[in-house]
């Protein structure tokens, strides 16, 4: 394991680190009202990074009020939307002046190496809020010939939904938080964020660059806190107009129950067990990489991970074994080492999940071909992994591990129908890709196929101007693209008697 190279944090960072770090509400640095923090850790090296305020029901209750009067009083609903454009525009290009900070600020927080940090999620975090900026001024309604009565003249308005809670999972910290914030605010709606509580800090830094952008106080707040306590109290407000939330599909069911209160509007991007289906006549060493990276890349901590391998039996053994040797030279290490390309996982919770569910897959007959073991002490690693000799009655393929394991399995008929079958034989239904060099098959394959996105001879499909999102239990509703503009917007009907 690469050891935590501390010459590297940036002074920047380690500023940040010091400073108190508070709830973000109505424009102002508050401490919980109940006085409560949370402690954050390094996952690498098992250490205190900070303490952070933990947010409770009083605290979101503050923060909805800052939020509902900036959206009801102005002076955010009162802006012109090009206004309102500029200002996340010019969010973004702080972003930018700060990336480097943002990418250590992940790194060490959440563990993902640097490297990844910085090209993945702070560049399309920059990217997403300069695309949604653009569609700031660009929201509005049609005017629609009416039947009976004829002589009406009938348009629509779209409007902002109003006060949205958004919470957030600990995998790709700044990016989720911006996929939520970044169309909320371009539609006119006022925000009340919850990061999770493993992964606090590039909020708060967030935040920051708010009040320098110089949005109005309300407009944006974090709420650091628990899922239980401040996350509940989002789901469950009857102020908030809509709740966005991305996490686990057994948290998302209790977030759809607690906003049945008052209807809030939902949308829930969930869990996956997505499947890359590769056949006999694809490009191997293209199958082989992306296969590799469906199921390595940020250590399988990945909704769309493509964590079921299906691979036609005559290409089988070469595709596992490329995947074997992939796996085994990816250096493990200090996210903030740029060296690193598998950091730890989140927590030792987590760390005992995954190899909970290896030891499952060892008991009902599956075989370890690469790693299945942790990785030092201190940190929570853990090799990437390989399971052979697996089958659908496994828990290892049935459930979401939210790790570097990949489930391998040979399928042998030559038509497609088997193995979209078993492909389609999961409750999630996020992700899916298809490995091969005939046309016909790929777009039949991806008709057939029930996810919401769906890669052809590629994996991890996500663009900004792209809805992304799940069928099944992987959720409802779209982040990304102009689907996300229509999420954060009702749309009114007006008729005039002529
Ligand atoms: P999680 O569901 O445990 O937590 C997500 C967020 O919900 C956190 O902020 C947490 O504090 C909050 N939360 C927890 N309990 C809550 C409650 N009772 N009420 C309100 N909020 C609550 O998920 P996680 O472990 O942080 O993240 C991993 C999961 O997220 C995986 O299942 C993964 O597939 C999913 N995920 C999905 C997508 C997607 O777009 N579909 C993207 C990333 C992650």
């Amino acid at each position: 394991v690469i050891a935590k190279p501390d010459y590297l944090l940036r002074d920047d960072v380690q500023k940040f680190i010091d400073r108190p770090k508070k709830l973000f509400i109505n424009g102002q640095w508050h401490d919980s009202i109940k006085g409560e923090t949370l402690e954050v850790y390094d996952p690498a090296v098992g250490t205190k990074i900070c303490t952070v305020a933990a947010g409770d029901a009083e605290d979101v209750d503050r923060a909805v009020a800052a939020a509902r009067h900036a959206f009801d009083e102005g002076p955010w609903s009162k802006l012109n939307p090009s206004e309102r454009g500029r200002l996340v525009w010019r969010l973004a290009d702080l972003l930018e002046e700060h990336a480097d900070e943002f990418a250590q600020i992940d790194a060490l927080d959440n563990g993902k190496p640097v490297t990844d940090a910085r090209a993945v999620d702070v560049a399309f975090s920059i990217e997403l809020l300069r695309y949604m900026a653009g569609w700031s001024n660009k929201i509005y309604g049609e005017t629609i010939p009416l039947t009976n009565p004829a002589d009406f003249h009938a348009y629509t308005l779209r409007e902002p939904v109003g006060v949205v809670g958004q919470i957030v999972p600990w995998n790709f910290p700044l990016m989720m938080a911006v996929w939520k914030v970044a169309p909320a605010l371009a539609a006119g709606c006022t925000v009340i964020l919850k990061p999770a509580e493993q992964t606090p800090l590039s909020a708060l830094r967030l935040a920051e660059l708010t009040e320098e952008a110089g949005f109005p106080p309300g407009v944006f707040n974090v709420i650091t806190g628990f899922g239980e306590t401040a996350g509940a109290a989002i789901a469950a407000h009857d102020n908030i107009d809509k709740v966005a939330f991305t996490g686990s599909t057994e948290v998302g069911r209790l977030i759809a129950h607690a906003a049945s209160g008052n209807l809030k509007k939902v949308s829930l991007e969930l869990g996956g067990k997505s499947p890359v289906i590769v056949f006999g006549d694809s490009d191997i060493e293209q199958a082989v990489a992306g296969a590799s990276s469906a199921i390595f890349y940020n250590n399988g901590q990945t909704c769309t991970a493509g964590s079921r391998l299906y691979v036609h039996r005559k290409v089988y053994d070469k595709v596992v074994e490329g995947i074997a040797s992939e796996a085994s030279a990816l250096p493990i290490g200090h996210g903030l080492d740029p060296a690193t390309r598998i950091g730890p996982l989140i927590s030792a919770e987590q760390r005992d999940r995954v190899t909970g569910y290896i030891a499952q897959g060892r008991e009902a007959g599956a075989e370890v071909i690469v790693g299945g073991d942790t990785v030092g002490d201190g940190g929570y690693f853990i090799q990437p992994t390989i399971l052979t000799k697996t089958d659908p009655s496994m828990s290892v393929v049935r459930e979401e591990i939210f790790g570097p394991v990949l489930c391998a399995m040979a399928f042998d008929e030559d038509t497609i129908d088997s193995v979209v079958r078993e492909a389609n034989n999961s409750v999630y239904g996020l992700a899916a890709s298809i490995y091969t060099r005939d046309i016909s098959v790929a777009h039949r394959v991806a008709k057939r196929l029930k996810a919401g996105t769906i890669g052809i001879n590629t994996h991890h499909v996500v663009d900004v101007a792209l809805p992304f999102g799940g069928f099944k239990q992987s959720g409802y509703g779209r982040d990304m693209g102009r689907d996300a503009i229509d999420q954060y917007t009702e749309v009114k009907s007006i008729g005039i008697a002529l």
